[in-house]
């Protein structure tokens, strides 16, 4: 038996991918599943992107890249920086990563030891209380129910705030809610941190260009004055289509970059050179397909809320952005489902389902909001008529039952 260490150990595996694993399972053996669990977009990543990354790779560009990104990628991403985000940034002030994911990890396990704490407005996506648990800190969730937009409340984020409080993650637009983040909660975020000098934040801007009502608002920008302990964080999976090309991107304090390259030196050497040149490409080319599939996500959105209002048990807020729909489920516990279970918690809701309605759901309380389901809009308008319908069919018949 192989002992294993207490940083495996209290390692637990992503509920999404849990989700999606078990969807895939049902479909294999023959089962007309739909999976909305995963957070990926369905279009594909744009042709002259995938051009850029073949001529690359034709091209030579096969070498071992420098750990914190290539030259190209980090102008790129800098000018990027400046032009989308408000972010005076140099490419001596960005870190290219292996997906936002990376990013988050370098961040987290450059600042955090064991027993530091590390304050996560909820909901929450669960790959940061993976990271946190990972490097042996402990998660404190400041609930942003649905009443309040599911935005962070500054008199709760400086009652949360205590001596080993070491970090601050912040994500708007928020997987799972898709609230985005508006002048006033980012005015009252910044008083609360000026008053405590010794909190980092992660503001994880990964869905940047999904914004369907309002503007996009950052911190470091909204508050320069915090910007040498503000690192923001972004990349292309979610704007470009590009999940599966682990690309990601950084700027922030030069210090905490130093010590997040030396964490990604140690794991990997750095990011795949034909990954870059493709993400060069996504960000110094035309832009107007962001607009394009905006609309889309947009469309989706308004499909998915419109097709559910009638729903009976589920209550669904207005995502303003990202491309979930987090619908409240607490009125359809107590209940009985068509095959007789008795839904007592959004984890049975998301399995009833999954089982008996054949949509892959991804319960609230992975993204530490028990009470709700979330579903990725990020699939075609037919798979989502056809889930939402599936899914009001087994809300009628479990409310009836
Ligand atoms: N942050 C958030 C909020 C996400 O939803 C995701 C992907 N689901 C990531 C980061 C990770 O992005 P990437 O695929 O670029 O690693």
């Amino acid at each position: 038996m192989i002992q294993f260490s207490a940083r495996v150990g209290r390692t637990r595996p992503a509920a999404t991918f849990a989700m999606a694993a078990r969807a895939r399972a049902l479909r294999a053996a023959g089962h007309d599943v739909i999976s909305l669990s995963i957070g990926e977009p369905d279009l594909p990543t744009p042709p002259h992107v995938v051009d850029a990354a073949h001529r690359a790779a034709l091209g030579g560009q096969t070498r071992y890249p420098p750990i914190a990104g290539t030259d190209a990628l980090r102008c790129a991403a800098a000018r990027k920086f400046e032009r989308d985000q408000g972010l005076p940034a140099t490419p001596a002030d960005v870190l290219v990563t292996n997906g936002g994911k990376q990013a988050i990890f370098d961040a987290v396990m450059s600042v955090i030891d064991p027993g530091d704490e590390v304050l996560i407005p909820a909901p929450c996506w669960a790959g940061y209380i993976q990271v946190v648990e990972f490097a042996g800190g402990i998660p404190v969730f400041i609930d942003c129910p649905a009443e309040a937009g599911f935005r962070v409340d500054a008199a709760t984020l400086a009652a949360a705030i205590g001596p080993r409080t070491k970090l601050l993650v912040l994500n708007y637009p928020n997987n799972p809610s898709g609230a985005i983040a508006d002048a006033a909660m980012l005015i009252g975020i910044a008083d609360v941190l000026r008053r405590h000098p010794h909190v980092l934040t992660i503001s994880d801007d990964i869905y940047e260009h999904l914004i369907f009502e309002g503007a996009y608002l950052t911190l470091a920008a909204a508050a320069p004055d915090l910007a040498g302990r503000v690192l923001t964080m972004s990349g292309v999976s979610k704007s470009y289509a590009m999940t599966g090309w682990r690309l990601g991107f950084c700027t922030g304090p030069r210090d905490w970059l130093a010590a997040m390259t030396l964490v990604q030196g140690t794991a990997t050497a750095g990011v795949s050179t034909i990954s870059q040149a493709a993400a060069v490409a996504a960000l110094d080319g035309p832009q107007d397909l962001l607009e394009e599939r905006r609309t889309i996500y947009r469309r989706r959105r308004d499909l998915v809320l419109g097709a559910l209002a009638g729903a009976p048990g589920l209550t669904c807020s207005r995502p303003e952005g990202a491309f979930y729909a987090f619908p409240s489920i607490t009125s359809l516990l107590g209940c009985r489902t068509p095959s007789g279970r008795i839904l007592g918690n959004d984890e049975d809701v998301a399995n009833a389902l999954l089982d008996e309605a054949l949509v892959a759901t991804v319960p609230g309380s992975a993204f530490a909001m028990p009470g709700h389901i979330r579903l990725s809009t990020a699939a075609s308008d037919a798979l989502l008529e056809e889930a939402c319908e599936r899914i009001l069919r087994f809300c009628i018949t479990t409310c009836n039952h």
